[in-house]
């Protein structure tokens, strides 16, 4: 489902757009007939709809949801107000408290007709408007809207923990006698990767360009190690400090205590290396969530500025047993598509012409797959 950016449509244009789209749901929901690889005749496939979400502003608007910056209705799935953002407690799945989403659709359906005042009211108070979605069959607002771990993990929060809590606050700072930054652009560099992850986000120090999501990934599974080599000196001076010390830092803005954050930094790699294997058991589910609410709860607890995504991550654990592994909902493969589609030449046309232009070469390129493969099946055949 693709869906526009937060500034184009308004919510009526919207759900105009959305009309023809949810006919032809309805359709498939009831059953279509397809052919199936390795059957003579056509079956019947039912279909179902799930909002994959990477991009938060977009998914709010298409399923009629506040936006993830509201004060109450930050998470659709449970009652985690914004500002406890800044609390352990808002990172602990134990203490959410769940939302009913037949709530959200009754009051949907009650301001479709209803006048202005009662609208803006519904939507102040229990946090949606309407969404022609909602007319879908098993349609939820909130469990239909699946946290996309890509964008979410690599994207958020990985990206987070280097630019804001270890570089922005000042964590790789330098001493007369240490440099860790420079340390650690020493580690990545000389660093020999396998040749499936070799690439590295091109500099942190200067935070220049926009490292892509693979980059990332490859960066989290390998960070533990580079801070150790960087911080070894300063790990070593560092000894746990004082009730004194520890009073100061409290009252500090953050806690920039290198034991500590190297110990949070060393589990919520592991919730990542657990949460983001291809196949994974109920049991590792479990235990990585449980690593990244720890960890999400730690930086809590020091005062690190955490945003949303934080807080999302941690219903990964019910999503999971519901979606499957990431591997089955994450946006990898579509990233990859459209870095395909963005390569085909248009001569700078736009327009219609356009996907005439991008479906044309997309089948050419199928063909051309289908055509080599049959090759080279036939020759086996004859070898
Ligand atoms: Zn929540």
């Amino acid at each position: 489902m693709v869906m526009p950016g937060p500034d184009e449509p308004s919510l009526e244009e919207m759900n105009y757009l959305l009309e023809p789209f949810v006919e032809s749901m309805l359709r498939l929901e009831k059953g279509v007939e397809f052919t199936v690889h390795g059957h003579d005749d056509p079956e019947v496939s039912h279909s179902h709809l799930y909002c994959n979400i990477s991009d938060l502003p977009s998914s709010r608007k298409v399923t009629g949801l506040q936006g993830h910056s509201s004060k109450f209705f930050m998470c659709p799935t449970c009652k985690t107000p914004s500002f406890s953002l800044a609390h352990p407690s808002c990172f602990d799945p134990s203490n959410f408290k769940d939302r009913d989403d037949w709530r959200y659709i009754k009051y949907s359906f009650r301001l479709r007709n209803a006048d202005s005042a009662t609208v803006d009211a519904i939507h102040e108070n229990r946090g949606v408007h309407w969404s022609a979605l909602n007319y879908l069959l098993g349609w939820m607002p909130a469990r239909s809207s699946v946290v996309e771990f890509m964008h979410a993990v690599f994207l958020g929060l990985v990206k987070h923990l280097n630019r804001i809590i270890l570089i922005k606050s000042g964590l790789l700072n330098g001493t007369r006698l240490v440099k860790p930054m420079d340390r650690l652009e020493a580690f990545f560099s000389g660093l020999v990767r396998p040749v499936e992850a070799n690439r590295l986000p091109p500099s942190l120090s200067t935070g220049k360009g926009s490292p892509k999501v693979d980059q990332w990934r490859n960066q989290i599974a390998v960070l533990f190690v580079a801070l150790y080599d960087a911080w070894a000196h300063l790990l070593a001076c560092n000894t746990h400090p004082s009730d004194a010390e520890t009073n100061r830092v409290n009252s500090a803005k953050m806690d920039c205590n290198l034991r500590q954050h190297y110990a949070v930094i060393l589990e919520f790699s592991a919730a990542v290396c657990i949460l983001s294997s291809q196949s994974i058991s109920p049991d590792n589910v479990c235990r990585g969530r449980a690593a990244l609410s720890h960890a999400t709860q730690s930086w809590a607890r020091m005062g690190c500025h955490l945003t949303p995504y934080f807080h999302f991550v941690n219903h990964f654990e019910q999503q999971m047993y519901e979606f499957g592994p990431c591997y089955a909902t994450w946006a990898f493969a579509f990233e990859r598509h459209n870095g395909k589609l963005a390569k085909i030449n248009h001569n700078q046309h736009k327009g219609g012409e356009l996907k005439a232009t991008l479906m044309r070469q997309w089948w050419s390129i199928t063909f051309n797959y289908e055509l080599v493969r049959c090759l080279t099946l036939f020759s086996s055949l004859l070898d």
